[in-house]
């Protein structure tokens, strides 16, 4: 018999990051309440997806006294050596994502190289295991920015596969059912059930 926590916080302080979650993980997880983490957020100092998903999913465990879950995720682009990568979210230096989106369009400028992928590391930890869970969604960079929809580099990132609609163009669902968070979390929830 699988046995979840009654409540679970949320370790991430961006809104849209918090929505998609509650939306992946509410039919994953019945029963669970899914909290808003209260606490400052912490210092992301790892190198890693995985090592700062951990920061922040401790410091909310720790604050909170509850079994905690976060994720750090980016955007990995090929012809840019691999960045803006765990830097995604302050690449441009502003706060703004239309900055950040605007910086990885100028540095790529036409390069023939446009490959990319998200990337999420999700994570889970309570007083007794700590359970990390990676996976990518591969796509491209475009040349500008198509849609409103989503959030961060997704009106500039088109998925492998589909049907030339940048993530931003996709509904929520859509974006759900194939994204790196959709991947990640799906494999958190099935390791929880598996313990
Ligand atoms: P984090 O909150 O430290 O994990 O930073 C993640 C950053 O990566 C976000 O602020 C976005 O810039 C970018 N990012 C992560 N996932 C996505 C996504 O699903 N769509 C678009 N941008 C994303």
């Amino acid at each position: 018999m699988t046995v979840r926590p009654a409540r679970i916080v949320l370790g991430t302080g961006n809104a849209h990051k918090v929505a998609e979650l509650t939306a992946i993980l509410g039919p994953l997880l019945p029963g669970v309440d899914l909290l808003r983490s209260e606490g400052p957020s912490p210092v992301e100092d790892g190198d890693t997806f995985e090592a700062n998903a951990l920061i922040k999913a401790r410091a909310a465990h720790r604050i909170s006294g509850l079994p905690a879950i976060a994720d750090d995720s980016g955007v990995v682009v090929d012809g840019l050596g691999g960045e803006p990568g765990i830097h995604s979210a302050r690449y441009a230096g502003t706060g703004s994502d239309e900055d950040n989106r605007n910086l990885v369009l100028e540095r790529l400028g036409d390069s023939a190289d446009r490959s990319a992928r998200f990337v999420c590391a999700a994570v889970y930890v309570d007083d007794a295991v700590e359970i990390v869970r990676t996976a990518v969604w591969e796509g491209a960079i475009l040349s500008t920015s198509r849609g409103s929809g989503g959030f961060g580099y997704d009106p500039i990132f088109v998925p492998d596969g589909g049907d030339g609609r940048s993530a931003g163009e996709l509904t929520a669902d859509e974006k759900n059912a194939i994204s790196h968070r959709g991947l990640a979390f799906r494999a958190l929830a099935e390791s929880l059930d598996a313990r």
